[in-house]
């Protein structure tokens, strides 16, 4: 998968030097970041491979954070997929292809202040949200930091767990964070601790139980990154709240952004 190409239709190409693969549908790496990539953490980026004429490229959610040197990214492999059943065969050395120009409404920019910062997500839909757990900025601007992680299995919650863990850890984002950060891992189909989606914990009351508060207009911001099912429940929920939709053009109580195209 090497490629010998400087520069490929105007595109960036970045080394790839370390991956991971965490469960038989996932996996993320890392590379270099170019420096004339600037990005608000939560945003995406199209990258991709080399494909004859015209390049290979997908939507994906930088996972690192925006002051980071690393450029991170999480996904899945689609069997049949264009773009995944090759790019899981990534190995260290390989090149991948990205357009530097980042974009997207999961950043801070898009919400009125407010104290609680409530980070929806399942499956791959973490990413965007692993990068602004690890923005200092998010901690300037709110009291409570949450972040949800629903998948159906156990394993596919480890990569989620690992960035909180290790952001906990570090030196510095541990002072900021000053215990501010919460993960709630849930799983769907797999017996655990905590199960059940958020949407159903929002009904239930086992949100309330577990985070300390209903979720509210006065308190609450809101992100959310999932299937457009998932989307759809949650902008509902929000609706219901009293809370509007918010943009980079005009910050509102929550935001979304769809975590893949069905
Ligand atoms: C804004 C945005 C951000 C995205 N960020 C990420 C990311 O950070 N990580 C990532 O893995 N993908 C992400 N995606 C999806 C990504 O763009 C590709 O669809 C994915 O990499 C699969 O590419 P493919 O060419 O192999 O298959 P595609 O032809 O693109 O997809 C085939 C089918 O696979 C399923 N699928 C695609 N992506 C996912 C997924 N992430 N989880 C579950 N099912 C999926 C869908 O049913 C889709 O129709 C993002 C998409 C959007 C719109």
């Amino acid at each position: 998968m090497n490629t010998s190409t400087k520069s490929y239709l105007g595109l960036e190409k970045l080394e790839v030097f370390s991956i991971r693969h965490w469960t038989k549908r996932t996996f993320s790496f890392q590379c270099k970041r170019p420096k004339n990539l600037r990005f608000r953490s939560g945003e995406f980026v199209m990258i991709g491979l080399e494909n004859g004429d015209k390049p290979l490229l997908r939507a994906y959610s930088i996972a690192s954070p925006s002051w980071d040197e690393i450029l991170e990214f999480y996904s899945i492999k689609v069997s049949d997929g264009p773009l995944t059943s090759r790019l899981q065969n990534l190995t260290k050395g390989d090149s991948i292809f990205l357009k530097p120009k980042s974009v997207g409404t999961l950043v801070l920019d898009a919400l009125i202040p407010s104290q609680r910062l409530i980070l929806f997500s399942t499956g791959t839909g973490i990413a965007p949200f692993l990068s602004v757990i690890r923005d200092p900025e998010t901690y300037e601007k709110f009291d409570q930091v949450i972040l949800t992680h629903t998948c159906r299995y156990k394993d596919e919650l480890e990569y989620g767990k690992k960035v909180y863990e290790k952001t906990n850890n570090d030196n510095l984002l541990s002072e900021i964070i000053n215990g501010k950060l919460k993960l709630i891992s849930t799983t769907t189909r797999e017996d655990t601790q905590l199960m059940g989606r958020m949407t159903e914990w929002l009904q239930n009351g086992k949100f309330k139980i577990n985070t300390g508060k209903d979720l509210n207009l006065e308190s609450d911001r809101v992100m959310i990154c999932g299937s457009l099912n998932m989307l759809q429940d949650h902008k509902n929920i929000c609706l219901q709240k009293g809370m509007i939709e918010g943009s980079n053009s005009n910050p509102g109580h929550f935001v979304i952004e769809k975590a893949f195209v069905d």
